[in-house]
């Protein structure tokens, strides 16, 4: 490392790989700091690897907006550098007519957002296109899929070595000082610690992110910024089951949940799994509960009676870095240059929970902007 960089990003998960990518280029020293062995070890590889189409979240918001971009760009990627992905199309099952309201409210949202492609179907078409799904009705997406997440990340890795970004791994920040021009960083690595300056400093953190702003002096609780850890479990499904759906099926949200409601989702090689369930939290903790079980049947068995409770087992965990606690709105992803809060050339992302796997490309086209605008370049 030079004494000097242009541009540190802190977190190499999929945002800070995709910012990453975006942002180097030859003559720009550009660092990412790395506090565990390899890139992509939290949240990042706790997910269910969904390319969302952008169909829940207010018209307007950042998540509307860069997810139904991030969709368009990432089916671009996979095209382009090969990873793996598959367009398997999405369905969101009214379970029964109670539900057929809320469906048509979120036909109305997606298409607002611009989701591609949405459409109703009749029990009828549901049972022509899905013939081991019960429901009244069903919005068919089919922009949507799934992604090989790692893969992904793997291309923005090498999009950003190319550009000439130096990654380094095993090293924690644990000070940020603010100097009249830029950054003071201090890391501690396998070698000890060390500072160096930076111009620009982008937080993507995910689940400490909020700490990172703390360490900068911005008071988070002020600022909103203070997260709420909310867990999600999956269960895989065994017994031959894999086969019975063809596209990823998803229920109704439940009023007032702080997700999507437990779905089918399949990984890249065609696994079911169902989750993720909602927990607020208060530690970072990715064990899953057997006792979950009950809930994740009663959640799927009125529209997936195919599934039998023997079929589940316990898989694996991620946490969402939430900006709302339990029962409050939807909040939106924080992506901003912190110039008025006295920390210019400080850009944080905070809260980049769900949809940001689908969303990083159009996240960092959008952190390049605010880059642009404060190198001059
Ligand atoms: C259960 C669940 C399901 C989801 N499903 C989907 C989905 O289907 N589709 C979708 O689009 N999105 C989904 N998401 C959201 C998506 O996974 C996240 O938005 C995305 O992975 C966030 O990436 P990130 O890079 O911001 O965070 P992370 O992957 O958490 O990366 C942050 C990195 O910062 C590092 N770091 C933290 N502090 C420091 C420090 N002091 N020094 C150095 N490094 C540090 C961490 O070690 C970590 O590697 C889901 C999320 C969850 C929890």
């Amino acid at each position: 490392m030079t004494d000097k960089a242009d541009i540190t990003i802190i977190g190499a998960g999929v945002v800070g790989l995709a910012v990453s990518a975006e942002t180097a280029r030859r003559g720009r020293e550009i660092y990412v700091l790395e506090k565990n062995d390899a890139f992509g070890q939290e949240t990042s590889s706790r997910n269910s690897e969904v390319i969302h189409a952008g169909i829940y979240y207010p018209e307007g918001t950042l998540k509307a907006r860069l997810c139904v971009e991030g969709n368009r760009l990432l089916y671009e990627l996979c095209e382009k550098y090969g990873i793996p992905f598959a367009t398997l199309g999405k369905l969101i099952v009214a379970a029964g007519d109670e539900e057929l309201g809320e469906l048509d409210h979120l036909l109305k949202q997606g298409r607002k957002n611009g989701a591609q492609g949405l459409r109703m179907l009749s029990r009828r078409e549901l049972k022509e296109m899905e013939p081991n799904v019960e429901g009244a009705a069903a919005i068919l997406s089919p922009s949507t899929g799934v992604i090989d997440s790692h893969a992904l990340m793997r291309c923005y890795v090498s999009k950003a070595t190319e550009g000439g970004a130096k990654i380094a791994y095993r090293s924690r920040v644990t000070v940020i000082e603010k100097l009249s021009d830029g950054y003071r960083v201090t890391v501690e690595d396998t070698e000890g610690v060390s500072s160096f300056e930076t111009s620009v400093l982008i937080n993507c953190a995910g689940l400490y992110c909020d700490k990172i702003a703390a360490l900068a002096g911005i008071d988070i609780d002020m600022a909103g910024y203070r997260l709420r850890y909310c867990k999600g479990e999956y269960f895989s499904v065994d017994g031959g089951k894999s086969r019975m759906v063809k596209r990823l099926i998803f229920p109704v949200p439940p009023p007032g949940i702080a997700g999507v409601g437990i779905h089918v989702t399949f990984d890249i090689s065609g696994r079911m799994r169902l989750g993720p369930s909602i927990e607020y939290v208060d530690g970072i903790n990715y064990a899953v509960d057997s006792r979950h079980k009950p809930l994740f049947y009663d959640s799927v068995k009125s529209f997936l009676p195919f599934i039998e409770y023997d079929d589940l087992q316990p898989e694996m965990a991620g946490i969402r870095p939430k900006l709302q606690g339990p029962g409050e709105p939807v909040k939106d992803f924080v992506i901003r240059d912190e110039s008025d809060k006295g920390l210019p050339g400080l850009i944080n992302l905070i809260g980049i929970e769900s949809p940001g796997l689908t969303a990083s490309p159009a996240i960092a086209r959008y952190v390049r902007e605010i880059v642009k605008g404060l190198l001059g370049k």
